[in-house]
């Protein structure tokens, strides 16, 4: 998953699954059961946001226990929304029955089912919402759109793993309303559409986008499985999204093929939101990708090449995260807790591919991905928990630490699972290429780890023994060893060696880092990090400070709020043209800065400069890293 453009950056959620049969997982119904008959009325989505769902659940008499999913997979997290169910009611032949939450569980209800009993009758309401400072996946709807997430509108028996529980979902649309998922349907009847029978994790694992205003561009002309972006926008005029990001998606798909060389999906839908009023985030699933980015993003240069790696990023979960997934989060349903403890390949190693694939797509230049690795590593460098925190416990601790604030995120590091893995993997891959002196590489990687046969959404869950033998298949080395201390280390620096291996130096100049230069557009924020130590929002209000740097040590804290600088009235550019002269100034820089309502002085010691992080080419040695970003399809 990706959180996309809120104070916090996060990435990916992914989606569901299970039954071992030789390993896999298979999303088929081994032992069909009558299926339960779920009809959502999103009649009500567009305007009083409002879900309403009727379930039909076979049953026996007798207790019975029934779920509210809990631990989404795509989210890594226990953050089911259950706050927005309301409405609940459960009848038999038309005669209310009586529930009660569990005392322990707040995702269980019980109910008595009466003697002779066949089917339970159950409604509920789910309220959508609108995004907030915090993350809200209930924020799915707009007046012209909605994204419909069936976790969201059911209930499910205990006793059988997900993938043995058959549902017949209908939906209800607004009038003129049409709509896009990979759900198969088994027919349609003006806006009501019935889907065909599906087992509850691919159910969970297939949202439906739906909306006033829909586009299907195919890509990959031809190619089998056939792949689509469904765009859903609240206006018109922003469906038309640039014919050469057409060209880029046609690209990324052809690229992605000649990487994993195997289709664990029988097709592919983008399923691209553009609206102002959801969630911003990218959400894995195995047959589709829910992304949602501002309205305008695709026809801003600076939206765009933030966004770059959203496709790419969303599209290689398909391969990493949904068939292949860590075993501890290959659950059997959603109600077990999963372990985060191999997401720095479930999420770290899809950011590096991502990162990789948008680039060889050309959704960004080799120079603008160079500017992107520069830009993290020298964030993930100045990162100050590394002093008491390892990477592997970010990746222990990713179901809170989605969650966490971005204030003191330096102290506290955040979600760098993410971002870290893509230095960790960057590193793996030049060192196989070192080692087989360019035979070998990632790519080989992922031919034999993506392997398998094509077409059905299957599951085939590992451990990290698994990925230390594929890398040994590749490029024999103990890679264990490898792995191992660059997770566990509490190393002050950030690991640069895929940087340095590959042919670059991180260096630091006056001229703005052009990712910085994009998010500056953006958000209207500056990020001095490398000179100050310190993140400041567009009004002045301070996000972070980095403990032991020129911005903490003159006493400024995340929470505060810069009045002046110098004597002038704040704004991003008086704050950098203060950096900028700070070696010719006479004395430190002067803030006022106001704390919680106190207005304080605060000198800091800073002469360095404007200090913005870039690769430079490191001249007799292999470039590997161009290497790496160059196209590989035909
Ligand atoms: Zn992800």
């Amino acid at each position: 998953m990706t959180i996309r453009n809120v104070k916090t950056a996060v990435y990916c959620l992914v989606a569901v699954s299970l039954a071992l049969v030789s390993g896999c997982v298979s999303r088929a119904q081994n032992s069909p059961s009558r299926p339960i008959k779920v009809t959502v009325d999103a009649t009500h989505a567009s305007s009083q946001k409002i879900l309403r769902s009727d379930l039909e659940i076979p049953v026996g008499p007798g207790p019975l226990t029934l779920y509210y999913s809990k631990w989404m997979p795509a989210d890594h997290s226990p953050d089911g929304p259950i706050t927005n169910l309301t409405g609940l009611k459960f009848t038999v032949n038309g005669q209310r029955i009586a529930w009660h939450r569990d005392p322990d569980d707040m995702y269980a209800v019980h109910l008595d089912v009466p003697a002779g009993a066949t089917s339970l009758s159950a409604h509920l309401d789910f309220l959508l919402s609108a995004p907030g400072p915090t993350i809200d996946f209930s924020a799915a709807s707009s007046s012209k759109l909605f994204i419909l997430m069936w976790h969201e509108v059911i209930l499910y028996p205990k006793g059988r793993p997900a993938n043995e529980i058959t549902f017949e979902p209908t939906l209800h649309l607004p009038d003129g309303w049409n709509f896009n998922t990979s759900l198969p349907v088994a027919s349609r009847s003006g806006s009501t559409v019935n889907f065909a029978p599906v087992p509850l994790d691919l159910l969970v694992d297939s949202p439906v986008q739906s909306g006033e205003y829909l586009r299907v561009i195919p890509l990959a002309a031809g190619q089998k499985p056939t792949h689509e972006v469904d765009i859903a926008a609240d206006d018109r005029w922003a469906l038309d999204i640039p014919p050469a990001l057409i060209d880029n998606y046609n690209r990324l798909v052809a690229e992605a093929s000649a990487l994993y060389q195997s289709h664990h999906y029988r097709d592919y839908h983008f399923l691209l939101t553009l609206s102002d009023h959801v969630l911003f985030l990218g959400q894995e699933h195995h047959e589709s990708s829910d992304d949602r980015i501002a309205e305008h993003t695709l026809v801003d240069p600076n939206g765009r090449l933030l966004d770059a790696d959203l496709f790419p990023h969303e599209f290689t979960h398909s391969w990493n995260g949904q068939y292949r997934r860590p075993a501890g989060m290959a659950t059997p349903d959603f109600q077990q807790p999963m372990r985060g403890e191999l997401i720095w390949v479930y999420e770290g190693l899809t950011d590096y591919l991502g990162t990789v694939l948008a680039a060889r797509s050309g959704l960004r230049t080799p120079e603008q991905t160079r500017e992107q690795i520069a830009a993290l590593a020298s964030m993930l460098d100045h990162r100050a928990g590394r002093s008491w925190r390892s990477l592997q416990d970010t990746a222990d601790s990713a179901q809170v630490l989605y969650f966490a604030p971005p204030e003191w995120i330096s102290y506290r590091r955040g979600t760098d699972f993410y971002t870290e893995s893509v230095l960790l993997w960057l590193e793996v891959d030049v060192t196989i290429r070192k080692l087989t002196q360019g035979q070998r590489s990632m790519n080989d990687f992922c031919k034999i780890f993506y392997g398998g046969p094509d077409g059905l959404p299957i599951i085939k869950p590992y451990v990290f023994e698994d990925v230390v033998s594929t890398l040994n298949q590749v490029a024999p080395s103990d890679w264990r060893k490898f792995l191992r201390q660059r997770l566990d280390s509490l190393e002050p620096h950030a690991p640069l060696g895929g940087i340095t291996g590959g042919g670059w130096d991180l260096v630091y100049t006056d001229t703005l880092n052009e990712i910085h230069a994009a998010r500056r557009a953006v958000s209207g924020g500056g990020d001095y990090t490398a000179s100050l130590g310190m993140v400041v929002q567009s009004d002045g209000t301070i996000q972070d400070v980095i403990p032991g740097m020129a911005a903490e040590q003159a006493g400024l804290s995340p929470y505060m709020k810069i009045i002046s600088v110098g004597g002038r009235q704040f704004s991003i550019e008086e704050l950098s043209r203060a950096v900028q002269d700070s070696p010719s100034a006479t004395g430190p820089i002067a803030i006022l800065a106001s704390n919680t309502g106190t207005i304080e002085r605060h000198n800091v010691a800073y002469r360095d400069g404007i200090r913005e992080p870039h690769l430079k080419r490191n001249e007799g040695t292999t470039d590997y890293l161009d290497e790496i970003l160059k196209p590989l399809a035909k």
